[in-house]
């Protein structure tokens, strides 16, 4: 029987700094295809199930922007990462489904929560975001993003066009929060050019409307040309970064 070569640490870390750069270069070319700035994209290493060693790799490779979907999990990490690498200040962005009882968790050191998509977990948001200043625990109000349902299928999360202004007048009202931006996750069944130009088309008009709200968090490993090409400004990127993550070991 023969048994596939695990790569040691090292081998591992050159791994991750030959995607990075290969993920560099799809989004620098994304960017020159549409008429872009170089740079004008920011880069989201999604690093859900990725043990905290290799996050800490990707920091010294030059990654800033960390993002998590599952609150407990999260918290662990980042407070493993911190022991890590004390130097670092990563920042943190929530992309998933965030349940009001684990709002609490989140907030000693998420930078962005990007997934706010209900007048209740927006209010919950602005509670706990409030009293950990007061606290001291954080200096300022909580950015956030509004994610948006392109289909407006409920069971996955983010909030329908119709519901989009509403939203974003409460969260813009709402002392403890920032407004940012849209987020969104364009659905699997759908073809991708209509999808990334509904969602930028949201973003406009929330823009209109909310003139600070200049985000778009739009993008992952099999579709980021297209959401630049469209105007995104994040791409949340897993697995064209650290590799199938079913088959990563924690
Ligand atoms: C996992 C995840 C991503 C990254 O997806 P890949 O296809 O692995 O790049 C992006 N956004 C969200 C919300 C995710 O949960």
């Amino acid at each position: 029987m023969t048994v596939p070569d695990e790569p040691g640490p090292d081998g591992r870390r050159d791994e991750l700094a030959r995607n990075l750069a290969a993920l560099r270069e799809r989004i620098d070319a994304a960017c020159a295809a549409s008429g872009r700035e170089r740079g004008s994209v920011s880069l989201l290493a999604v690093t859900k199930t990725v043990p905290a060693s290799e996050v800490a790799a990707l920091l010294d490779l030059g990654v800033t922007a960390l993002g998590e979907n599952r609150a407990q999990e999260a918290a662990s990490k980042a407070g493993e990462v911190a022991e890590l690498r004390r130097d670092a200040s990563p920042r943190w962005h929530f992309v998933g489904g965030l349940q009001r009882n684990k709002v609490k968790l989140v907030l000693p050191w998420v930078t962005r929560v990007e997934t706010v998509d209900s007048p209740r977990l927006a209010r919950a948001l602005d509670r706990a975001a409030s009293a950990a200043v007061e606290d001291g625990i954080r200096d300022g109000p909580l950015p956030v993003l509004l994610q948006y349902s392109v289909d407006g299928d409920p069971e996955r999360g983010g909030v329908p066009d119709d519901r989009l202004p509403e939203l974003a007048d409460l969260v813009a009202g709402l002392p403890g929060l920032r407004l940012e931006g849209l987020m969104a996750v364009a659905p699997l069944d759908s073809e991708p050019e209509g999808a990334f130009a509904a969602i930028a088309g949201a973003a406009g008009r929330l823009q209109a409307r909310h003139p600070g709200a200049t985000e778009v968090s739009a993008g992952m490993s099999g579709d980021l040309e297209t959401a630049i090409g469209h105007g995104s400004t994040v791409v949340r990127v897993g697995t064209a970064l650290v590799g199938d993550r079913r088959i990563t070991s924690r």
